[in-house]
């Protein structure tokens, strides 16, 4: 018993040494904070495979960012693009097109890998990430005070498709010129990536998201215009993982108080 006891204290303060390497002193106790950190039942769409997309990690120097010129295009006029684009083989799964939801000056732009049905094979309209992952992403936002009207929504794919669709990395890399545009265009003070294939999409680099969180990257878009990157976990990661909930918390106040927001904590 005591011996059973003894291990339980051990795996318990592993746990709290790891939470600590992952930037987690403390934990803050608001209801929206309370609201983002309870567990909720799952039925989701497939976390995305990021060994198909690319190659395993390789320890790399971090490289500046790259160097692009892209042209700025309504926002709007990009959607358009987006519901006509057959310019990779996953149109033919497309149950509808996903450019993005928000105004076209905000703030903040967050951006997923993809959408996909759920395991059902439903996908109810209107959505970015999923039907219980924007419920999260919502709670998020509130957690933060920051409004809805001031985030832009958006994937790197472009199309919502079906259960067990799994883009690849000629998709990522043909799909990724719209949102480097809608980028261009917006020009939001702060990017927040939100998994993996988001990420690498955006900075071009192979580290894994554990050592990419945490900290501020630079993206370039165009010439003088420089935006602060900051990546954390999807949400559909988060409902199968609860636990790293705090490690995004921990992002999250990251991004709060780099936009100059006020968070209860
Ligand atoms: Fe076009 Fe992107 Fe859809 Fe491929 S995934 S068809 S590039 S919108």
């Amino acid at each position: 018993m005591a011996q059973g006891k003894n291990q339980l204290l051990r795996g318990l303060r592993a746990h709290l040494e790891y939470h600590k390497l992952l930037g987690i002193p403390n934990y803050p106790r608001t209801e929206e904070l309370l609201s983002f950190l309870k567990k909720q039942p799952i039925n989701l769409s497939p976390l995305p495979q990021i060994d198909k997309l690319e190659p395993r990690y390789k320890p790399e120097p971090e490289a500046p960012p790259p160097e692009i010129d892209e042209p700025t295009v309504p926002p709007g006029a990009i959607a358009e693009e987006v519901k006509n684009c057959k310019a990779c083989a996953l149109h033919l799964e497309r149950i509808y097109p996903v450019p993005g939801q928000g105004r076209d000056k905000v703030r903040l732009m967050i951006v997923g890998d993809w959408l996909a049905a759920d395991s059902k094979g439903e996908l109810p309209p209107d959505h970015v990430f999923g039907v219980q992952q924007d419920a999260m992403l919502g709670k998020m936002l509130e957690a933060i005070n920051l409004p809805r009207q001031e985030v832009f929504i958006t994937n790197v794919i472009k199309c919502g498709v079906k259960y067990n669709s799994q883009p690849q990395a000629v998709h990522v890399q043909t799909c990724v010129s719209f949102l480097r545009r809608q980028i261009a265009s917006i020009k939001p003070d702060l990017i927040c990536t939100m998994g993996m294939v988001a990420v690498r999409a955006i900075l071009e680099k192979s580290q894994p998201l554990s050592r990419l969180r945490s900290h501020f990257h630079d993206y370039s878009p165009q010439k003088s215009l420089i935006i602060p990157v900051l990546a954390t976990y999807h949400p559909t990661y988060l409902l199968q993982n609860p636990e790293m909930k705090r490690a995004t918390w921990a992002d999250l106040q990251m991004l709060a108080k780099k936009l100059g927001l006020q968070i209860r904590v």
